[in-house]
């Protein structure tokens, strides 16, 4: 990993770079083994030199050491029992990571690969997303070490049981409220809030987003971070002159984020040629029927390879990386961290991409967004293009604390709001630092500033 401060161009550090490759130092140093979590910590430090310089009181006051360190880690025990009565025991997490603009919120992710390292990471790049939001949303992220597939809906119940038992212990609608993401969707969310219910014995609604619509989950919820993510990637085109509608769009992954991406820009007249799971991809040039990816994926939970046994004109290629070598105007990444790499985005490029943007948390490694950024190719961020989710989640909370629910329509034109505001947040910043649609800076800088503010507003707590 680079020096965070390498922003800097003076060959003397200035003393605000010395400041970012000290914290980062010490971040390595106190969290060995944790590379998910530096790759993100250096992300957002390499944009923050001409802010510090700009406002040394976060210097003065400690925020960096204090932005990087969560509040509180928890990691607890799941032991559950199969169909067969035999007992596993995962790991579950939760990292409460910042409170400064209201109480933790940030996903729940079950996949083999979780562990603190993919949390916190996922937990610091939260606190920045929701800060770009604009609602009043603290950061944090949990999960465990289950891998869901090919378990049985009692197993994936009892697990689900189980993990709330001890996490109900930490949470709340006005302390955490975790969501679904990886692994996580409205089955699991059902499972822990029936649990949490029985644990508390009263309906807190607030304490879970990502419910099921008939007891307090938000219209508009499932389609949101893709939804979010089109009305992203609509802004970012305004400003090259160029328009969703006739695109050639590929799409990494086809779970939740990938599949309303794709129903979004299908419908604003895209064409999406290729999606992808984790075995492989399939690839139409005339485009994918988004009916078939949604039955397989949705309703049948199969793999992606059977698209081309209703649709031979199509091509299904293993492995996931060579869907980047697929033409295209738009690419977003919608799988997982560190799924695209220096030489897809070479590929992207050399194949005349105009825009990328992140669906996924981290897809895109920092030598990848280096050569998209160096090659003026419109770049939108995971933290603010894929805010989305959390931001109908936070509408959610509001229409729970109100006992109320707004229309599907209602709840879209207020998440169009927040993406272009999102959006506007993220350019003006990076306007007013001088380097004009680089929107990775301009994220960072924005949701940095917030979140800085607030933490200096409030002291030392
Ligand atoms: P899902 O579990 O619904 O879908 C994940 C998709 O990615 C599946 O198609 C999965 O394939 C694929 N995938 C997983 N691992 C890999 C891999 N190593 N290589 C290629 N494909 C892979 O998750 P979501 O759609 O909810 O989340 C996707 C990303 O978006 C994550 O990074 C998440 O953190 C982020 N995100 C999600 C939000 C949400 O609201 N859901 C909000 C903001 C960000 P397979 O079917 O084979 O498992």
């Amino acid at each position: 990993m680079t020096r965070p401060s390498n922003t800097d161009n003076s060959r003397e550090l200035t003393k605000e770079a010395r400041y970012l490759d000290e914290v980062y130092n010490t971040v390595v140093t106190r969290n060995p083994n944790e590379s998910e979590f530096h790759q993100a910590v250096a992300l957002i430090f390499k944009s923050l030199l001409p802010i510090l310089k700009k406002h040394p009181v976060y210097m003065e006051k400690g925020i960096l050491e204090q932005l990087v360190e969560p509040e509180r880690v928890i990691t607890f025990r799941v032991p559950w029992m199969d169909d067969y009565g035999k007992v596993h025991v995962n790991r579950g997490f939760r990292v409460q990571f910042n409170s400064a603009l209201g109480p933790y919120k940030g996903g729940l992710r079950f996949h083999p690969s979780v562990n603190v390292s993919i949390v916190k990471f996922l937990g610091l790049e939260q606190i920045i997303k929701n800060a770009l939001t604009g609602q009043p949303i603290g950061g944090g992220k949990g999960g465990a070490d289950f891998d869901p597939k090919g378990k049985s809906d009692n197993e994936i119940m009892r697990f689900c049981q189980s993990f709330m038992s001890e996490l109900a212990k930490h949470i709340g609608p006005d302390t955490d409220i975790p969501a679904g993401d990886i692994g996580v969707g409205a089955k699991e969310i059902g499972y822990m809030f029936g649990q949490y219910k029985k644990m508390r014995g009263s309906f807190e609604a607030g304490v879970l987003t990502g419910k099921g619509i008939g007891y307090g989950g938000s219209l508009a919820r499932k389609e949101a971070t893709g939804y979010g993510l089109i009305y992203f990637v609509q802004e970012m085109l305004k400003d090259i002159n160029l328009s969703i509608n006739g695109s050639t769009v590929a799409v990494s992954g086809s779970g939740n984020v990938a599949i309303y991406a794709m129903e979004k820009a299908i419908s604003l007249g895209a064409k999406v040629v290729a999606c992808s799971d984790s075995n492989g991809f399939i690839y139409d040039e005339n485009g994918l029927d988004l009916d078939t990816v949604k039955e397989i994926k949705e309703v049948n939970q199969d793999r992606i390879e059977t698209y081309i046994d209703k649709h031979p004109s199509a091509s299904y290629f293993e492995g996931c990386n060579g869907i980047w070598g697929i033409p295209c105007d738009v690419a977003l990444p919608c799988a997982t961290q560190n799924e695209l790499d220096e030489a897809s985005a070479k590929k992207l490029i050399e194949n005349g991409v105009k825009a990328v943007a992140e669906g996924a948390n981290m897809p895109s490694t920092p030598e990848a967004i280096e050569l998209f950024i160096g090659n003026n190719i419109s770049f939108g961020p995971a933290k603010a293009a894929n805010a989305g989710g959390v931001a109908v989640s936070s509408l959610e909370m509001s229409q729970n604390s109100m006992r109320m629910s707004w229309s599907f329509e209602e709840v879209d034109a207020k998440l169009q709001q927040i993406m272009k505001n999102t959006y506007d947040a993220c350019y003006a910043a990076s306007e007013e630092f001088d380097v004009t649609g680089n929107l990775e800076i301009g994220s960072n800088i924005a949701g940095f500033k917030r979140v800085a503010d607030a933490m200096v507003e409030q002291g030392l707590v």
